[in-house]
């Protein structure tokens, strides 16, 4: 695993924030709200950007790009998520 500066970090931090706000942004512009993608309901609350790639298996894997990657994230409901992340640990 390779050391990066305080910079570097900080500025991996800010980007990641602004991924999110772009991929949030994104939906709000095409559909007009923030809803969850993986099961589409309205009422799977709050929505936040998810890792389609959980950051832990990214790191496992050697792709820790897509831990910073707007690629890897989507809007997703909160319970889905959790749900998702109960799947992963088997
Ligand atoms: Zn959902």
């Amino acid at each position: 695993m390779k050391l990066i500066s305080m910079t570097e970090y900080v500025l991996k931090i800010a980007k990641e924030r602004i991924d999110y706000e772009v991929r949030m942004e994104d939906q709000r512009e095409a559909d007009g709200y923030n809803f969850c993608i993986t099961c589409g309901r309205n009422d799977c609350q709050p929505v936040t950007c998810a890792h389609i790639i959980s950051v832990k298996e990214a790191k496992e894997t050697g792709r820790t790009e897509l831990c910073w990657s707007v690629k890897n994230m989507v809007p997703e409901g909160l319970p889905c998520h959790q749900k998702r992340d109960k799947l992963n640990l088997f």
